[in-house]
């Protein structure tokens, strides 16, 4: 693979390339989905190529193929250069690279057991042992209709090398799993879900007896809800929990500040961004106890990948310490244009055949520097809900103005949970609400949930990233019934 890689590159540096890079990537994907009594799903699939990304006059070019011979790595290498050339016709700014030193190194994720080697009878059986689990339970208000489970893995080996020397290769585990009841009485249908963390780390990361003992108090909650009251409307304080805050995190803070999106290079799907440059090192983007780490080398991590796709080593930083806004994940060539010396490594691709992009990477809210449970938390508070788990979202285009659900919901009055809520939704302005950020739980709880599915560019593309937090609580967020 290493020939095909340097090959690429000569051919690339032949036909005029300042700079070139290639990665050869070999994706493995298991998905198994369960309904009820049944597996509905598997997919598995194994998928492997390259792709050839070249800078000609100025301009970039990329070009890939499934087929890893000679002739044909030759042919998409040219075909790169051609691409950079015509695009170049039409050129206002030079791309420009902030330096990277090169690198001859390798990454792989602890893995102590394969998922790919775990066989296809205990994945099915585990499914279908939760969902069953789910199935039996009942109450006066209603029954569990519907059990669904899911387990996704994934592999990723990569080559990268580029021609400034780095030679970088890397092995990707992750696996997660998730599973959802829903009850259905009273004339509503509700659901409730359980959703460890997904991590970079073999099939150990999939806990059975963990996911078993679960499901009895997940099904329980979904029937619960049917008799739960509705949202209030008005506003209250609310206390999030880490898995409820990741998705939070991630569409206020993480694509917010994104370099590409908070240039105007990047509008598709909610794309820019009220963050923009000037406010960086002055915006009070959250409370003094508010801290955005950006971390790509915390274990376990779903964008800790060891480098970028370009060639960029994983690194740790901030994007707001102290709640001032502080920075952004980058390419090595959006870095350089607000003064970086060096990119922050996000710059990722979900295929061999996609072009590399501006990623947001495992981004995650510092645990509270008090010792603070959330049991204390809850006492310490008059009025107010605590909510579990992610919900649908919105928010606008340019990352400002959000409303978030939840999972399940619980009210709080003088210190004590006094019954579960449903259908919950809060509304807020992103400066708003992380700046009504009182208080944060300590590290005990902080939890590192993440995101699969995450989507970005046109063609789309799917990346996965980590973000963690513990419980904190926001003080008189706008609330109001999701129907
Ligand atoms: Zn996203």
């Amino acid at each position: 693979m290493t020939d095909l890689a340097q090959l690429a590159l000569d051919v690339a540096k032949h036909y005029g390339a300042s700079y070139a890079d290639v990665r050869i990537v070999r994706y493995l994907r298991q998905n198994l989905t369960s309904e009820d009594e049944r597996i509905r799903a598997i997919h598995d699939s194994e998928d492997i190529g390259i792709g050839v990304r070249v800078i000609v006059n100025g301009a970039w070019g990329f070009a890939g193929t499934a087929r890893l011979t000679r002739e044909e790595v030759q042919r998409v290498a040219r075909q790169a250069c051609d691409i950079a050339a015509a695009s170049a016709t039409s050129l206002r700014e030079p791309v420009r690279l902030v330096p990277e030193p090169p690198r001859v190194a390798s990454f792989k994720t602890p893995c102590a057991i394969d998922p790919f080697a775990v066989s296809m009878e205990e994945k099915v059986g585990l499914l279908l042992e939760i969902n069953r689990r789910l199935l039996k339970h009942k109450s006066s208000a209603g029954v569990i209709k519907k059990a669904q489970g899911h387990i996704t893995l994934r592999k990723d080996e990569r080559l990268y090398a580029n021609t400034e020397g780095s030679l970088l290769t890397s092995e990707v585990v992750t696996t997660g799993v998730w599973y959802q009841a829903t009850a259905v009485g009273m004339g509503d249908a509700q659901t409730r879900g359980y959703h460890p963390p997904p991590l970079t780390r073999g099939y150990e990361n999939i806990n059975a007896d963990d996911l078993l003992n679960n499901c009895d108090r997940v099904a329980q909650q979904a029937l619960e809800k049917l008799t739960a009251k509705e949202c209030p409307v008005g506003v209250r304080d609310l206390i999030l929990d880490p898995h409820n805050l990741a998705l939070t995190i991630h569409e206020s803070v993480g694509h917010a500040t994104e370099l590409d999106r908070a240039l105007g290079y990047e509008e598709s799907l909610a794309g820019r961004s009220f963050a923009t440059p000037d406010k960086l090192n002055t915006l009070q983007y959250g409370a003094e106890i508010v801290n955005f780490v950006a971390d790509n080398t915390l274990d376990g991590g779903l964008a800790t990948w060891g480098f970028d796709d370009d060639g960029v080593e994983g690194q740790r930083w901030f994007i707001v310490e102290d709640g001032i806004f502080r920075g952004y994940s980058t390419s090595r060539e959006v870095a350089g244009e607000i003064g970086l010396e060096r990119s922050t490594g996000g710059c990722r691709a979900d295929h061999w055949g996609s072009i590399p992009i501006v990623r947001i990477p495992n981004l995650s809210l510092a645990p509270g520097k008090q010792p603070l449970s959330l049991d204390e938390l809850i006492s310490d508070t008059k009025d107010g809900i605590y909510i579990e788990g992610m919900g649908s979202f919105s928010i606008d285009q340019m990352r400002c103005n959000f409303q978030f659900g939840g999972d399940a919901f619980w009210e709080i009055k003088d210190g004590r949970i006094v019954g579960m809520l449903k259908n919950v939704i809060y509304q807020s302005i992103t400066t708003d609400f992380w700046n009504s950020c009182d208080a944060i739980c300590d590290e005990r709880f902080w939890v590192p949930n993440g995101v699969l599915n995450c989507g970005k560019g046109d063609p789309m593309q799917i990346a996965q990233m980590t973000h963690g937090a513990s419980p904190a609580r926001f003080r008189r967020v706008k609330v109001g019934g999701a129907r």
